[in-house]
């Protein structure tokens, strides 16, 4: 499994979109990028379609390599690593290397 999974924050760490945070909407595994929401948009020409009468040049998300984006730990207010973590019920878990703030499991 990646580093990150659907539904998390993350922040970009390279490239035009550095710092941006976002929560991840898509994670492409077989071409090992993902979708964050509101960052890397592109401008997309839509054809008019049944689905989509309009058509137009609509806004939408781009994707951005894997391996340029971190965990964001809003209590550290940075990108950090994460390490697993298992509670006395053992229900493992992911939390803050730093600060051992638990990030919500991926929403899968
Ligand atoms: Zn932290």
């Amino acid at each position: 499994m990646a580093h990150v999974s659907r539904g998390d924050t993350v922040v970009v760490t390279k490239g035009r979109e550095r710092g941006k945070q976002g929560k991840i909407k898509r994670v492409l595994t077989a071409k090992g990028r993902v979708e964050i929401e509101n960052v890397m948009m592109v401008k997309k020409h839509v054809k008019a379609s049944q689905k989509d009468p309009q058509g137009g040049i609509k806004d939408i998300e781009g994707t951005v390599n894997i391996s340029n984006v971190s965990l964001w730990c809003g209590t550290c207010s940075k990108a950090v690593r994460s390490k697993k973590v298992v509670d006395d019920a053992g229900k493992k878990s992911r939390a803050c290397v730093k600060c051992d703030t638990t990030f919500p499991n991926p929403g899968m």
